[in-house]
């Protein structure tokens, strides 16, 4: 079996079947056998009574019947430790199947491993080779440099959106602010407005009532003197159709009252119409 075809059995014989990644608190259920993180199991528990079924081969268990595996949380932290190592030397194990000599060089240029007798082919002749470990350290500083400057600019967008957050607040409470003032600055003026509306229409009202009474009163003096004019007709006609000696008996006091009528003024009525300010 190859060496890391090895790591990653030893990898699946350390990993919850639930969380997929290495055992933190393992139990194993005794009725069956099957291992487990503790809060994996616990999560899976949905259940509200005492049961539990294994997420494995389908067991009905208890909870009380699992057993903390105390070897199996050591070995599983030790394991992780080993396997990446293992892991990441693994590269070392590599054979040049041109040259069946162990691939302890990295080529720049080609970014692929080779072997020391790589090296000195025409292929990679002006290349720039690099021992595996320091190649590795390489790499790693430039990816932890992509990282550095990923997490800066991560930050940076997180700090505008943050200030996004605070302009959003800003606009918003600026809007509230104005549209409180607008309304009370209109509110004032359709007060102002519905005052002087009020003042115009009780002008208009008090207009309208002066001048009826003026054409009431006008009509009064005019039925009067009408009523005076008829009089003195009806007079005059009565003498005109008199005997001569009444009719001259009369006519001082007919003209003196007619003279008397006819002086009367009758009166202009100036009616006053307001129009608008
Ligand atoms: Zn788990
Ligand atoms: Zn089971
Ligand atoms: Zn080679
Ligand atoms: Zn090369």
């Amino acid at each position: 079996m190859e060496a890391k075809e090895l790591i990653e059995n030893l990898k699946a014989e350390l990993t919850c079947s639930i969380c997929l990644g290495y055992f933190t608190d393992p139990v194993t259920a005794l009725k069956c056998g099957h291992t487990f993180c503790k809060d994996c199991l616990l999560q899976c528990d949905e259940q509200a009574d005492a049961t539990l079924t294994c997420p494995e081969c389908k067991a009905v268990t208890r909870f009380s019947d699992t057993v903390p595996i105390k070897n199996l949380q050591d070995f599983s932290i030790t394991g992780k430790t080993l396997i990446q190592k293992l892991l990441f030397s693994l590269p070392l194990l590599t054979t040049c199947d041109q040259h069946g000599e162990k691939e302890k060089l990295f080529c720049e240029q080609d970014q692929k491993l080779i072997c020391g007798s790589c090296l000195l082919t025409q292929e990679h002749k002006d290349h720039q080779d690099l021992p595996l470990q320091m190649a590795a350290d390489k790499c790693k500083k430039k990816l932890q440099e992509t990282l550095n400057v990923l997490q800066k600019k991560d930050g940076e967008l997180k700090a505008e959106n943050n200030d996004m957050g605070k302009q959003e607040e800003n606009a918003n409470k600026h809007a509230d602010l104005y549209k409180k003032l607008i309304r009370c600055e209109y509110k004032k003026m359709h007060e102002i407005l519905y005052d002087e509306e009020n003042e115009h229409l009780q002008k208009l009202n008090q207009d309208l009532e002066d001048n009826l009474a003026k054409v009431q009163t006008n009509k009064a003096i005019l039925s009067e003197q009408i009523q005076l004019f008829q009089q003195m007709i009806l007079e005059i006609e009565e003498s005109l159709n008199a005997s001569p000696f009444k009719m001259l008996q009369d006519m001082k006091g007919i003209l003196e009252r007619n003279e008397e009528l006819r002086l009367q003024e009758t009166q202009t009525v100036n009616l006053t119409f307001t129009s608008s300010r």
